[in-house]
């Protein structure tokens, strides 16, 4: 049976998904056969465009639905007009960079709420629907954040390191069922998220743009390359294969070796 057969019938919910990792990750679960569904909190034709190309590249039934994850009644709508979850992607994050005694107050509740807080609604209301289906998969995006820290990252490392632990007892809760919850902990990935910041750490460093990827936002990473959305999305695909039906309650890095230093 090849790969994609093993994930079609299956409906995949990704949330933050017009970019970024979010839409790699949809984009390799459509190809692995799962149905699809994007979201994020905008509503532009572009947003519905992305689901269109996919489902007319890839053959599966693609949806893009609008729902704010910093809002706790629209993550628990999305999964209910999403209607089947059997694979829920919680992906949808932000960053905000400053020291502790700075850190504005709205920026901690926006990463909590988005970067955390927005998993555990929508893990409550599709654990209902995978035990209906007799099957299911969570796969949070965490971060190498969610394992090690670094300074004036307080929400976003506190949120990641969250969404871990959430992960494990996600996984214990379900350990009997066929269910498994699982966190995916990226180093650094050439998103456009992190390609915009390269041009402006070249110039504060007065350095060419490949010197700062190496030497600056790289400096972590030992491979010293970039992970791509499109690993992401096969490690995703692979956290639902049937070989990773005894894997639940870990983390997988994708992260060039950060976190083996
Ligand atoms: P990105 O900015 O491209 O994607 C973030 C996604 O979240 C976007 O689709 C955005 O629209 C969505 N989003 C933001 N606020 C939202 C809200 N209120 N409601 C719904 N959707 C919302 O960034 P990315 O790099 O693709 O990040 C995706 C995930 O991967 C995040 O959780 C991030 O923490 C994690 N991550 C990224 C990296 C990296 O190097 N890029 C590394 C480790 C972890």
């Amino acid at each position: 049976m090849t790969q994609t057969a093993q994930l079609a019938g299956k409906t995949a919910v990704i949330t933050g998904s017009n970019s970024g990792i979010g839409l790699g990750i949809a984009w390799e679960m459509a190809r692995a056969g799962a149905d699809v569904v994007l979201n994020s909190f905008t509503d532009r034709d572009e947003d519905h465009a992305l689901a269109e190309q996919i489902a007319a590249e890839t053959g599966v039934t693609a949806r893009y639905i609008k729902a704010d994850m910093s809002k706790g009644g629209e993550c628990r709508a999305l999964i209910e007009t999403a209607g089947r979850c059997d694979i829920l992607i919680n992906n949808a994050g932000i960053q905000y960079v400053a020291p502790m005694e700075e850190f504005p107050t709205e920026k901690w509740d926006a990463i909590i709420a988005i970067n955390l807080s927005s998993a555990f609604h929508t893990t409550a209301a599709a654990l209902p629907k995978m035990r209906a289906a007799g099957w299911g998969r969570v796969i949070n995006v965490a971060s190498a954040h969610g394992l090690t820290a670094s300074p004036y990252k307080s929400a976003y490392i506190s949120a990641k390191h969250g969404i871990v632990g959430m992960t494990k007892t996600v996984a214990l809760e379900t350990a009997r069922e066929p269910i498994t919850a699982n966190a995916i902990c990226p180093g650094y990935v050439l998103t456009p998220l992190v390609e915009s910041q390269i041009p402006d750490t070249a110039k504060k460093y007065g350095m060419s743009e490949e010197e700062a990827k190496q030497k600056v936002i790289l400096e972590r990473q030992p491979s010293k390359e970039f992970a791509t959305v499109e690993q992401l999305g096969g490690t995703a695909v692979f956290l639902a294969s049937d070989a990773a039906a005894q894997i639940t309650g870990t983390t997988i890095s994708v992260d060039g070796g950060w976190t083996a230093l």
